[in-house]
């Protein structure tokens, strides 16, 4: 990597992330992590007293008690839902641009586990009810501290497929499509996928067979 000179500006992981090699992804991913983490968590759970780095700055010690903390990972799930038909769920979160789609996802809370959450988040969000679920692979996402866990999701019946409605709170739109009806809805820019570097584009892309275009 090059020295920050005059001509060269600052661009954010997300921004950047699709140019670099996996090597290179990997290490902006850790540095990234540990620098939100280091900015958030100065001082000792237990007693108040500001932390110290240790092993090369990946834990960080309380001189007062020896107590050692280290960066917080925050599991969350991300999953295509199937409705068992050849048609995946696209909804439109409350805080997206009015065209952006992608798959449902949400925080695995305490305790539970992250099939569970799947289960859950969809419910929650969308009302179909989910049989199935198969793991696909995870992407650390470091904003602040999230690791994303992707699936696959299938509707229980044809009945859970019929109940899908948003709640109208995180989620305003989410609607089936079949691969035809996303191909003509991306043609006519109705439809704008997630970047090119998210899993949410990575698991669209493994149910419709090809890559897609993503968001500008
Ligand atoms: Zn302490």
């Amino acid at each position: 990597m090059g020295l920050l000179t005059a001509e060269a500006l600052p661009v954010s992981l997300r921004d950047s992330g699709h140019l670099l090699d996996d090597r290179d992804a990997g290490l902006a991913t850790a540095a990234v992590a540990l620098s939100q983490w280091r900015r958030t968590h100065r001082c000792c759970p237990r007693c108040g007293t500001r932390t110290e780095l240790v092993e090369s700055g990946w834990a960080a010690r309380c001189d007062v008690d020896g107590h050692v903390v280290y960066p917080r990972t925050d599991p969350a799930v991300i999953m295509a839902v199937h409705d068992g038909a050849g048609r995946l769920l696209l909804a439109r979160s409350v805080a997206w641009p009015q065209r952006r789609r992608s798959v449902l996802a949400g925080f695995v809370e305490a305790g539970e586990s992250p099939e569970s959450a799947v289960r859950r988040e969809v419910a929650e969000e969308v009302g179909v009810r989910i049989g199935r679920v198969e793991y696909a692979g995870s992407q650390p996402w470091p904003f602040p501290a999230s690791l994303m866990l992707g699936y696959h999701a299938w509707a229980v019946d044809s009945a859970a497929v019929a109940a899908l409605r948003p709640d109208g709170e995180e989620i305003t739109h989410a609607d089936w499509f079949t691969r035809e009806e996303l191909r003509v809805a991306l043609a006519e820019d109705r439809v704008r996928l997630p970047m090119q570097t998210s899993i949410a584009l990575a698991l669209i892309e493994s149910w419709y067979g090809e890559t897609l275009p993503s968001a500008p």
